[in-house]
């Protein structure tokens, strides 16, 4: 408000001023025409110092000095009065004086406070500028301080973003003094350990370092807390729980602008797992290359011959014992086929090698192989592919010597074929035998025909010397007398088959046929001794494979023991049964039964064993020779209890393909 002054002044004309001035004048002038006649001179005075005054006040000292003197000239002359004398009288010199006194102070007054007044708004605006200044530097602070506070409230928040990961962090972090004393630890370092901040009872780690790494990670830190370089190594830290695990530790130093080493800034990484499997690996891959070691002292120690072929069959790999077999200790073997192969062997194994080239399959065969003294041996080789991915990458061939094993086959052989001739004249020799015991019932047997055979004789002569000879009658009894001499010849013919000493001959025979024959033979033996013979053969049975003198030697056996086994009982109840039927296992079984005494009990397991007997003039042999005689047929013999009593041996034989396949066998 105070600032509106001296702008008005300086706006309005100073014409204005002084107008004012003499409006003013000139209105008291007005006003002392009007009052004075009534009031006197002196409200008149009192009017113009008023209307001074007032000019003082609107419009300034110098206004106010001219409406002064206005006032006075019409205070005096020619205002007042007309007529009135210039001479003044000494009541209004008096009044004039003070009024030009009071004047002139007025005038003063106002010069002083217009004096004042600018001096004040000088000061005003100094002041104002001041405060103008102040304010814009006052606005600048505000922002400067909102600025501040802004950045302080970002760097409290960053500080705490900071603490934040620091803590979150999936790692163990701390902070060491330069002389290497931890002083912070974050949460994980913490929680890890379960220490907290000051349980660490004057050592660097308290408890949390595996006892057995504290000299070492000790010994380490000091070192490099002298050079105050960064360093790294493995260390064991304790869980809270007590487990320990390994981590990798980290330390980077934290230098002030001179270079000291001020702090240290650790980190810590779990790599409990990674080293376990580290470990893991290090001590699979330690157990493979001695697996492989091992694998290859096996592979160069074993008496086999080992050989690698490439997938398309040449060799490119032979092991130790290989090339010191063959003595080609320095020979690269690069042909399909070993180079010490017999060259009689090698167009069949090409062959084979050729066939499993080509369907992958793995083969063995026997081959010769010549040792570094130039002898041949026996071998077997086997190959088998090794496939990837379904295709064949190589082979691998393992070959043994079977020179032994070789040797001893045939020497086997040669002594089951001298056994079995051994066991060929052993039942030559016990046919004889039995023969000899037969030697009356065969004798009686002959003598039937050859007794008829001499009677029809006889009638022949007879009708030959009737008068005239009656050659009618003659040629039927010579016609008997052939008859008898063939039945005659056909039981010696039988007798001399049973009893030559011929190679096993198998063949298809029937089984009923060969035991007809045989119980031709024992006719006579068994009516001497009181025997009723039984048959049962089954109809229709199946031929079988076999030596027909052999099997009928069997049976013969068997009816024997049979004969003599019931002698032991009475005459009457001596009863002698041959069966055969078809067993359920496409063979025919044969049993003879005897109502004897029945097997003896205490040899029974032993009946069948070479030299058994229960006879004083036994050999021992019959039983054993059966049973062989009808397994090398693909058979079985076996006894059993006779019921009631007696003993009923039973012989089971294969039928056709059957005992074929069993006798290659
Ligand atoms: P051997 O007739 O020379 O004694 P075998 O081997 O033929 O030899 O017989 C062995 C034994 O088996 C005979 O001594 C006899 O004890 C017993 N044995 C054989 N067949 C019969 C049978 N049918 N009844 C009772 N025992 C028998």
């Amino acid at each position: 408000m105070t600032t509106s002054a001296p702008s008005r002044s300086s706006k309005w004309p100073i014409i204005l001023n002084y107008a004012i001035a003499v409006v003013s004048a000139a209105t008291c002038v007005v006003l002392t025409f009007a009052v004075y006649p009534s009031w006197g001179a002196d409200p008149a005075i009192l009017l113009f110092l008023c209307a001074v005054m007032f000019v003082a006040l609107a419009a300034g000292p110098g206004p106010a000095a001219l409406a002064s003197v206005l006032t006075l000239l019409s205070l005096q002359y020619p205002l007042l009065s007309p007529d009135y004398p210039f001479a003044l009288q000494s009541s209004d010199i008096l009044r004039l004086g003070l009024f030009i006194v009071a004047s002139v102070f007025v005038v003063l007054l106002s010069a002083a406070r217009k004096r004042t007044s600018a001096s004040l708004q000088l000061l005003l605006n100094a002041q104002q500028m001041m405060l103008r200044e102040l304010q814009a530097q006052n606005d600048k602070l505000r922002v400067e301080n909102a600025e501040r506070i802004e950045t302080a409230t970002r760097a409290q928040g960053a500080e705490q973003e900071i603490r934040q990961t620091v803590d979150t962090v999936p790692a163990l972090i701390a902070r060491y003094r330069a002389d290497g004393f931890m002083d912070f630890r974050n949460k994980n370092w913490r929680e890890y350990t379960g220490l907290s901040q000051d349980n660490f009872g004057g050592r660097r780690w308290g408890s949390a370092l595996h006892p057995d790494d504290e000299e070492m990670v000790e010994h380490e830190w000091r070192e490099h807390i002298a050079t105050g370089e960064p360093f790294e190594l493995e260390q064991r830290l304790r869980k809270a729980d007590g487990e320990y695990r390994w981590h990798r530790i980290r330390r980077v130093p934290l230098r002030d602008q001179t270079g000291e080493v001020i702090k240290w800034y650790a980190i810590a990484f779990d790599i409990d797992d990674r080293k376990r499997t580290e470990d893991a690996l290090r001590q699979s891959e330690a157990e493979l290359a001695k697996a492989r070691h091992e694998l290859q002292l096996i592979i160069d120690t074993v008496p086999v011959l080992v050989l690698r072929h490439r997938a398309d069959g040449i060799i490119d790999y032979v092991n130790e014992v290989g090339r010191t077999y063959s003595g080609l200790t320095t020979t690269k073997w690069t042909t399909r086929t070993s180079i010490i192969t017999h060259p009689d062997d090698i167009p069949r194994l090409e062959a084979a090698w050729d066939d499993a080239l080509v369907t992958g399959e793995p083969f063995e065969s026997e081959v010769r192989l010549r040792r570094a003294d130039g002898e041949y041996r026996w071998f077997v080789t086997r190959r088998v592919p090794l496939r990837r991915n379904g295709e064949v990458i190589a082979w691998y061939a393992a070959t043994y010597d079977i020179e032994d094993r070789k040797r001893a086959e045939s020497e086997l052989i040669e002594s089951e074929r001298r056994f079995r001739d051994a066991q060929m004249e052993l039942a030559h020799a016990s046919r004889v035998v039995t023969m000899g015991q037969f030697t009356a019932s065969i004798a009686h047997e002959v003598n039937q025909p050859l007794a008829a055979l001499l009677t029809n004789a006889e009638t022949a002569l007879r009708w030959l010397a009737h008068q005239p000879p009656n050659l009618e009658k003659t040629k039927p009894a010579i016609e008997r007398v052939i008859d008898d001499g063939k039945r005659a010849a056909d039981i010696l013919s039988r007798i001399r088959d049973f009893s030559k000493k011929a190679p096993v001959r198998m063949e298809s025979l029937e089984v009923n046929e060969a035991i007809l024959d045989v119980m031709g033979l024992t006719r006579a033996a068994m009516s001497d001794n009181g025997v009723l013979a039984k048959m049962q053969l089954a109809k229709e049975l199946p031929h079988i494979l076999g030596d027909k003198v052999q099997l009928q030697q069997v049976v013969l056996n068997l009816i024997m023991n049979a004969i003599e086994a019931m002698t032991e009982v009475g005459a009457g109840s001596r009863e002698l049964s041959i069966s055969t039927s078809k067993a359920e296992s496409d063979g025919v079984l044969v049993a003879v039964r005897d109502s004897g005494p029945g097997l003896p009990s205490a040899g029974l397991a032993r009946i069948f064993e070479a030299f058994y007997t229960t006879k004083s003039s036994g050999l021992g042999m019959g039983l054993s020779i059966c049973r062989s005689i009808v397994e090398a047929h693909g058979g079985r013999l076996w006894a059993t209890p006779n019921e009631p009593h007696g003993a009923v041996f039973c012989m089971m034989l294969p039928i056709g393909e059957q005992s074929l396949e069993k006798l290659g066998g």
